[in-house]
């Protein structure tokens, strides 16, 4: 075990350098990813989309200036108590195994799945860091925490953004929000409110990769690939660690 998790030390989670031992693609590049996911992605025009991603960090960013304060379990918990929620952990979510945790609007419910807490748990042994297992679910808490405030205090990411006009038969259009800016708001709002290096998003793809059994140099041929692809089709702004490639 690590010093940190021996002390139990809040907010370890923050000191983590991700690409100490793994491939690693910058948040704007993941989120185009994310985004090219949602089913109204095919009408947008390439130029909407920096904008939206840039629009859709801001809400997160936002929102953890102002919610984004309660960086402990036990506050978290007792926060989301307060707030009329439950908290349920469950070993692993029953139709889809790769969801890591819910948020249940009419149940005013959260679900956490232990199953992607060792997932992650794992993830982090293997950079012989030992994360307290509390940092870890609330690093799922926090994410579920905005979708609650999206229902209840800042408004839904997607509808408040612009929409994709979706075109039919005849001379009407449909406007159709894009439900993966609320996850690109999520990650944003999570990395800013318990102050991490990298996205969370980021952990989602390695242990994509991972699980197909993907050695390290070919996640890395493949960030390297979505990061050339990305650069060539949309105008993302350049950070200073994607000089390295
Ligand atoms: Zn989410």
């Amino acid at each position: 075990m690590n010093r940190l998790a021996e002390r139990g030390a809040r907010c370890s989670l923050s000191s983590i350098i991700l690409e100490h031992k793994y491939p690693v693609l910058p948040p704007e590049y993941l989120f185009i990813l994310e985004l090219e996911q949602d089913e109204y992605f095919p009408f947008l025009a390439a130029d909407e989309v920096p904008l939206l991603i840039r629009q859709a960090m801001q809400k997160g960013h936002t929102a953890a200036k102002q919610w984004g304060c309660e960086k402990s379990f036990s506050g978290m918990i007792n926060l989301l108590l307060k707030e009329g929620l439950t908290v349920r952990f469950k070993e692993v979510h029953g139709e889809i195994p790769s969801i890591r945790a819910e948020y249940d609007r009419k149940q005013h419910r959260i679900s956490i799945y232990r199953s992607s807490v060792s997932q992650i748990r794992q993830l982090f042994q293997d950079m012989n860091l030992s994360v307290p297992d509390k940092d870890l679910y609330l690093l799922h808490l926090v994410h579920e925490w905005f979708h609650h405030l999206e229902e209840t205090k800042v408004g839904r990411t997607d509808y408040a953004l612009p929409r994709a006009t979706v075109k039919q038969k005849g001379p009407f259009a449909l406007r159709k929000p894009l439900k993966r800016l609320r996850e690109i708001a999520a990650h944003t709002f999570t990395q800013n409110a318990l102050n991490l290096a990298w996205s969370p998003l980021l952990l989602d793809y390695l242990l994509l990769y991972r699980g197909k059994g993907w050695s390290m140099g070919q996640i890395r041929k493949t960030f390297k690939k979505d990061k050339e692809r990305i650069r060539s089709m949309y105008d993302v702004e350049q950070t200073d660690n994607d000089s390295d490639d």
